[in-house]
């Protein structure tokens, strides 16, 4: 089994050939974020036409790469949803076109429910049921994994998911966006203080495993313009005591919005434990499972329960598309995919999108057993 998967939902443009064994043939993945950095966020219409540019290429490098060609292929894999419209057609107009002209199967992939499934193709032993939580940059979930495209919905961000408020701070904080706002407010963090700034733990009030991060966002805004830094001086120009107060406060930002994180899992494993007793692991996916401070919180956490962390490579927790190749293997095996589309299948045809697309039934009793 050999399948290639295609992700277009976001802002980076993504293709992977992946064996049915979990063997990574090839990775490729062409990000916007460059444009985003100039832009100063995605605009759907800018974002479709970058993906229009470069999506040839990209599953060309991925075939090249893996030293295939598209007739060695089992399937076609692609996400659907969630995302942006006008991007995801981008990805599913390429899949549709691949399958139809070599006669394969097609796999309709959920993004979110990638981002929790890859971990079983680096960790062979993680069996469902399993706890995930999964941190990016649109997204706030914590959901348990029961089967295969069975999810129940433990809790979600009531507005911004974490990897905006860590967006939001590095652009406030004038940092180099050119890779995305994380990873700079993580390196820069290094050198703060975290206690120096008191930020207050998001909904503390709420005994739920739901989530809240504009407010902590206010928080930094406020303490960013009341030290009368000014984000358009680059970090590189600023003088050390402006350099240092701004690390003051991406690591008191990064430490409470991670606290905020550590209860909410806490929280979490203990509804999960009752739900599902054998649950052995915790999932963290999604881009903002890459910052090395946010995996050793959320160990301790963890090894409270006799759980184990699963956290996968940095370059499989951001958008990839080595996930979606392997979800769409994981459900091309239970037989859940479409026939080829037909050869000739018309550019305007109405896609099945699902630009919003929940992962799972929400845990009904969460409200009582918040009270
Ligand atoms: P979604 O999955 O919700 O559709 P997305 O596809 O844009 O969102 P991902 O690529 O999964 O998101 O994650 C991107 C987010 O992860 C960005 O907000 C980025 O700042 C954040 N991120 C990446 N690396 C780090 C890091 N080291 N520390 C904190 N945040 C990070
Ligand atoms: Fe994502």
């Amino acid at each position: 089994l050999v399948v290639l998967g295609i992700e277009t939902s976001c802002d980076d443009t993504a293709a992977a050939i992946v064996r049915g064994n979990g063997e990574i043939l090839s990775q490729v993945v062409s990000s916007q974020a460059d444009l985003l950095a100039r832009y100063g966020g995605v605009a759907p219409k800018m974002a479709e036409e970058a993906h229009s540019l470069v999506i040839d290429q990209v599953v060309q490098d991925a075939l090249d790469k893996a030293s295939l060609t598209e007739r060695e292929l089992s399937a076609v894999a692609v996400t659907i949803g969630p995302g942006l419209s006008l991007c995801l057609r981008v990805g599913v107009q390429k899949a549709r076109r691949v399958a139809g002209s070599f006669n394969l199967p097609i796999i309709s992939v959920h993004h979110m429910e990638a981002h929790a499934l890859v971990a079983r193709l680096i960790e062979k032993e993680l069996q469902f049921p399993f706890l995930a939580l999964l941190i990016s940059g649109g997204h706030n979930l914590l959901v348990l994994a029961h089967d295969l495209g069975h999810y129940t919905q433990l809790g979600t961000t009531i507005d911004d998911a974490i990897g905006e408020a860590f967006d939001k701070t590095a652009k406030w904080l004038g940092l180099d966006m050119r890779k995305s706002g994380g990873p700079a407010v993580e390196q820069l963090a290094e050198e703060g203080d975290a206690e120096s700034v008191r930020f207050s733990i998001p909904m503390k009030q709420h005994k739920d495993c739901n989530f809240s991060y504009a407010g902590l966002k206010t928080q930094v805004k406020v303490a960013i313009a009341s030290r009368n830094i000014d984000a358009k001086v680059p970090l590189s120009c600023a003088s050390s005591l402006d350099r240092s107060s701004r690390a003051d406060i991406a690591a008191s930002f990064q430490r409470v919005a991670v606290l905020h994180l550590e209860e909410r899992c806490e929280r979490a494993v203990e509804w999960a434990l009752k739900i599902e007793p054998s649950i052995k692991h915790l999932v963290v996916s999604g881009g903002v499972a890459s910052n090395q401070y946010v995996r050793a919180r959320l160990d301790q956490v963890v090894q409270k329960y006799s759980l184990r962390l699963v956290c996968p490579p940095p370059n499989l927790c951001t958008d990839n598309g080595v996930m979606i190749a392997w979800t769409g293997i994981e459900n091309f095996r239970v037989g859940r995919y479409d026939p080829p589309p037909p050869a000739n299948d018309p550019d305007d045809f109405m896609y099945d999108l699902r630009p919003r697309w929940p992962l799972g039934e929400e845990y009904a009793e969460g409200k009582s057993e918040a009270r």
